[in-house]
């Protein structure tokens, strides 16, 4: 059903490329973060809620068309549809059927609530595709109200020492995901860095409910910051719109966060687990869930799952992709 090529996995039944990084002629994809969508492709397809993020981040000249979650379409000999990963607003699972059975491509996907998507809907498959961004057995996330709770403790010791707290997150997901579920129980306005702006407004259009925020940049000048919550994405890092925010305390939000030697590495002040993948349990769960009677890995730490499912009974193979070990930190 689906061959590696240069440019990325390829159905050659169907005339279609998934989340290449190559330029190609159309490009399904899962999701609109930057391993997975990518710039040149003539033609774009997606699952609806996903066309806005695309447009904005590829501009107006592309040509991005959209199909509603569950409406099944027909590419050459094969039945297409996309369906909620939970992983961002618009992430999608490619479901495809055929000659060669019923094939799932998960994208990223998560199985934790998020107010900012559709769950995670589990397909039933005979191969499934999924990644492993956190395949490893170390990786397992606490209760996001919990991680929300640490997050506004943190923010509050900050306040009581006149500090502002920053807090580096990806602009697609993380931010919006913290802005949904702070706006659950605060109603503190949050401060933004401006690269932020567009994929805040594009939620907000999607009817996502988050909390009140505002761009640093447009304070008057000299207005302290002090005690104030703000996101920015890790690129901030020692620009000169550091120099606005005074005496700070830093942390990171993201899933790698639970590993100590990444958390020294980023040189931060507190890391904040909380991710937009599945990690090693809900990884295992959600293969017993669809059923597959073979696994394909890919992103991330393939080799550990293939290999542990492979012990379990499982057929498995990876999947190479540009996005492995470290390099696969868009919006983890
Ligand atoms: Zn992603
Ligand atoms: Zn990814």
């Amino acid at each position: 059903m689906l061959t590696e090529t240069p440019d990325g996995l390829y159905c050659p039944a169907g005339d279609f490329h998934i989340d290449p990084w190559g330029a190609v002629p159309r490009a399904l994809i899962t999701h609109a973060h930057g391993d997975h969508a990518r710039i040149g492709s003539a033609g774009y397809l997606c699952a609806e809620p996903c066309a806005p993020l695309l447009r904005r981040r590829f501009g107006p000249d592309v040509v991005v068309e959209s199909r509603g979650y569950g409406d099944a379409f027909t590419l050459g000999s094969t039945r297409v549809s996309f369906h909620p990963a939970g992983h961002v607003l618009g992430s999608a699972q490619i479901r495809l059927e055929g000659a060669e059975g019923v094939w799932v491509v998960s994208g990223d996907y998560k199985r934790a609530p998020d107010p900012t998507c559709l769950p995670f809907e589990p397909i039933a498959c005979d191969t499934f595709v999924t990644e492993s961004t956190f395949g490893l057995p170390i990786f397992h996330w606490d209760a996001t109200a919990d991680v929300i709770h640490e997050l506004i403790a943190w923010w509050d010791d900050n306040r009581s020492l006149n500090r502002s707290s920053l807090l580096f997150c990806y602009t697609l997901g993380k931010a919006q995901r913290i802005l949904a579920e702070l706006a659950r129980v605060t109603d503190r306005r949050v401060l933004v860095h401006g690269a932020m702006m567009s994929m805040l407004d594009a939620y907000r259009t999607a009817g996502v409910r988050m909390a009140d925020t505002s761009p640093l940049i447009e304070l008057p000048r000299g207005t302290s910051v002090a005690g104030e919550l703000i996101l920015a994405p890790l690129m901030a890092r020692g620009t000169p719109w550091m120099r606005r925010l005074g005496d700070f305390s830093d942390a990171f939000a993201s899933g790698s966060m639970r590993v100590r030697g990444t958390r020294r590495q980023r040189n931060v002040d507190r890391g904040l687990v909380l991710s937009d993948h599945a990690d090693w349990p809900a990884l295992l769960a959600t293969v017993r869930e669809v059923g597959a009677s073979r696994v394909l890995t890919t992103h991330g730490h393939p080799e550990p799952l293939a290999r542990y499912l492979a012990g379990q009974g499982l057929e498995t193979g990876v999947i190479r992709t540009a996005w492995e070990g470290e390099a696969s930190a868009q919006g983890d």
